[in-house]
Parts: C-alpha cells; structure tokens; sequence
C-alpha cells in the first residue's frame, strides 16, 4: 500500500470504483474515463510501479486475471476485439504510479489505431542493427 497512491485506495475501498472482479492478488474496475464501452483495467493488490517490479506470483495473477477477463468483457459489450496493453514508465505514457492492464474494447469501424500507433516514428534499422539488438536483448533474456 502507497499512502497516495489512488489505485492502493480503490484497492482498499477508501475510493470508489466499478470493481468488475476480484482475486486473492488483483482486481479488475472499469476505467473511469473510458476509451471504449468496457474499457477495463486489472491491476496487483500490492503497490508496484512498474511490470518489472512485480514479483513473479504478482505478475502472475495480473496477467491471468488479463486472460480470464478479455473475453468476458468483449462479450459484455459486444465488442469486436480488444488491445489488451500496458503504459510502463512515464515515457510510455503511464500516468498512474501503480501498475495497470488496460482492456480496450474495439468495434468493426470504430475509427481506432491498433497498438501499432503508439510509438512515434518507426526506426529506419539495418539487418546489421536488428541483429545486434537482438542479440542484445538474447543476452539478458537468458541471463
Ligand atoms: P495510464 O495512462 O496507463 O497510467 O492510465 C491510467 C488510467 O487510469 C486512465 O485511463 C484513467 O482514466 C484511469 N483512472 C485514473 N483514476 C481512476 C479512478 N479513480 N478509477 C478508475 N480509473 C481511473
Ligand atoms: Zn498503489
């Protein structure tokens, strides 16, 4: 629990929220400003800033509650399909300090961006450069 943190609140009931679901380790409201009908996010009980910070039972939970939940909320709202996404760190856009799965509803014609759209301009990388990066990456991965 974060004093100031408003989803350590919500989590606590000092706060409202449409709270859609609740596990023994994450819990899962609507969004308050929804992009979509349904717009939904599942986050840890516990206060971690960043995916990364989670431990692996947390992350866990987080990422079961994403998978248990996406279909049932498609269905609820007759959706189309979903992004199923994270903001992590404030370069990625991440507003609130306390880490958050959205589920985005999406809708045939809806006038939406895939995923796709998040980053700015897309990297001109050689082969060269692809191939150093994911070695890169590899290398830590299997760290
Ligand atoms: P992000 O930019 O990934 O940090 O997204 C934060 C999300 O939290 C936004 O979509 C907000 O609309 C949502 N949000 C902020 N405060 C609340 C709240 N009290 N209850 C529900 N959703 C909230
Ligand atoms: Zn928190």
């Amino acid at each position: 629990m974060s004093e100031d943190c408003i989803f350590c609140s919500i989590v606590d009931g000092e706060i409202p929220a449409r709270v859609v679901h609740e596990g023994e380790e994450a819990i899962a409201f609507l969004d308050a400003n929804p992009l979509a009908p349904g717009h939904t996010l599942v986050i840890p009980k516990t206060h971690n800033e960043r995916l990364a910070d989670m431990d692996e039972d947390t992350a866990n939970a987080v990422f079961q509650t994403l998978y248990d939940l996406v279909d049932v909320v498609e269905r609820g709202v007759d959706a189309d399909g979903a992004n199923v996404g994270f903001n992590d760190g404030e370069a990625a856009g991440q507003e609130v300090p306390h880490v958050h799965g959205h589920i985005i509803p999406r809708f045939e014609g809806d006038g939406g961006y895939p995923l796709h759209a998040v980053a700015g301009e897309s990297p001109d990388l050689s082969e060269d450069e692809l191939d150093e990066i994911a070695s890169d990456i590899e290398s830590r991965a299997n760290d």
